[in-house]
């Protein structure tokens, strides 16, 4: 991959990329199958990223024909890559044997190793023959909706898909790599004014985020509306609150951490709950909740911002989703797309339907709704939430951050690129945008 990265950094014309032949094997995180159950009798807490993540070299696969290589030049670290590295809840190996039995082009995924990582910024290398819109020497990001546009069910909204996946976690060859294999209908424009590991850390959160709060498919968020964001720092959260503002909306933003809440008001947050500080708690035990906690928090958010808000953006399940349920106001919208503590949720019922609440679950987003929020941090309208750089020989310890929450905003992994700070081509929007502002997460991280 030396010869790509060399003319990558010289700005060598699409056609000069496209005559630098492809090696035979990229280095690439994976896990292995033969090891799935090294983690058996540990609790989630207590299995390490860093014993099953391994860094090496892996075949570079044929490209089908709907299909473009990109030389990828950071990635990112998502939850899904600490729940594909704990074998939680269940090995990916599944995933890549059920998408093996699909089809001829679907049978190279299925192999011994899982290569993980669902995010990228890149060059395109290579475009199969069917590929239409993009050409080597393209600067890209990824996003990580895998559809195969041959199904009926993918044609309305395309995250409706009957086979759906989520490229890096149910497909192999994913980001966290030198080389990536990617759908071209993954590809997106790179945003100019940020670098390579700047542009590599927003798609999958940002593009989740923007459905769940923008588009008609999630909560359709209004002017003036009230957000209660839980991880309001976290990857997700750093886009949700973003989205808030933007959209003319009050976001109440929950963390855990003083330097965390600091954090959010310098992003223009101005109601911060500190859980930890708050010391909210929801379970009295593991088989019952407390509702004068629920109140609590009620009332904490209705100090802070006035009222009950209309939308709960959710994410960490069991722990959360029963003061969520409460919080909402009358005719409120709880927004859900994961459950980090836990996925058998409880909740008060009586609180949904005498109060006319929605629970509405979300996933990722289609290609229009990736599309769109790419072209707002494209625009400079949403910043990158990057707080951490790593390089890809230590992707086990920036997924053991993730996993034990010790992070902010999004981790950053340099895959091909050697350093910090490159692949910056529009330094004038950069400037216009703020160095400051685009920098915002890194230097709280820092
Ligand atoms: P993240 O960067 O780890 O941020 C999550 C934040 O949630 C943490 O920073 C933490 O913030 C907060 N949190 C964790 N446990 C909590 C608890 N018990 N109670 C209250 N808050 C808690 O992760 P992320 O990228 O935002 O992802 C969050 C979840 O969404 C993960 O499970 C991920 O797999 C899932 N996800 C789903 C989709 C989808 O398309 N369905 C997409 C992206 C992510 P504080 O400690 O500061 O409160």
């Amino acid at each position: 991959m030396h010869e790509f990265l060399t003319a990558i950094q010289s700005g060598a014309p699409g056609d000069e990329i496209a005559a630098i032949p492809l090696p035979d094997t990229y280095r690439a995180a994976f896990v292995s199958r033969d090891e799935v159950d090294m983690f058996d009798g540990l609790a989630s807490e207590d299995k390490d990223p860093r014993k099953s993540l391994h860094v090496g070299d892996v075949a570079v696969p044929e490209l089908a024909p709907d299909e473009a290589s990109i030389a990828v030049m950071a990635s990112s670290i998502n939850f899904n890559t600490v729940w594909t590295s704990i074998f939680e809840p269940l090995p990916t190996f599944g995933f890549l044997d059920r998408l093996g039995k699909e089809s001829t082009w679907g049978s190279r995924h299925a192999l011994p190793y899982h290569v993980v990582g669902s995010d990228a910024s890149g060059v395109v290398l290579r475009t199969g023959s069917a590929v239409r819109n993009w050409k080597p020497g393209d600067r890209v990001t990824v996003h990580c909706n895998y559809v195969d546009d041959q199904s009926p069910s993918s044609h309305d909204d395309s995250i409706l898909a009957d086979n759906q996946r989520i490229w890096g976690f149910e497909t192999n060859f994913g980001g966290l790599a030198d080389l990536a294999v990617v759908k071209a209908n993954q590809l997106m424009p790179k945003p100019r004014h940020l670098s390579w590991e700047e542009a590599a850390v927003n798609a999958l959160c940002n593009s989740t985020s923007y459905r769940m709060l923008v588009s008609k498919n999630g909560a359709a968020m209004q002017q003036g509306d009230r957000v209660l964001v839980w991880g309001a720092s976290g990857g997700l959260g750093a886009y949700a609150v973003q989205y808030v503002l933007n959209g003319g909306g009050i976001p109440v933003g929950v963390v855990s951490s003083p330097g965390k809440a600091e954090l959010l008001h310098d992003l223009g947050v101005e109601a911060v709950i500190d859980r930890k500080e708050a010391g909210y708690k929801f379970w009295k035990d593991e088989h019952t909740q407390d509702e004068s906690e629920w109140r609590r928090l009620g009332k904490d958010i209705r100090k802070l911002v006035g009222d009950d808000v209309d939308i709960v953006f959710e994410h960490p399940g069991r722990q959360t989703m029963g003061a969520s349920v409460f919080a909402a106001k009358r005719g409120g919208v709880i927004m859900t797309c994961a459950a980090t503590s836990g996925y058998m949720i409880e909740y008060d019922n009586r609180h949904l339907w005498m109060k006319l609440k929605t629970i509405k679950g979300s996933h990722f987003a289609n290609y229009r709704e990736a599309w769109d929020a790419n072209q707002l941090v494209c625009e400079g309208k949403i910043l990158p939430a990057l707080s951490a750089v790593h390089t890809l020989e230590h992707v086990g310890d920036a997924a053991y951050q993730v996993h034990k929450n010790l992070h902010e905003g999004k981790i950053g992994v340099l895959c091909l690129a050697p350093e910090e700070g490159l692949g910056i081509d529009d330094p004038e929007l950069r400037a216009q945008v703020g160095e400051d502002r685009i920098t915002l997460f890194r230097r709280h991280g820092a």
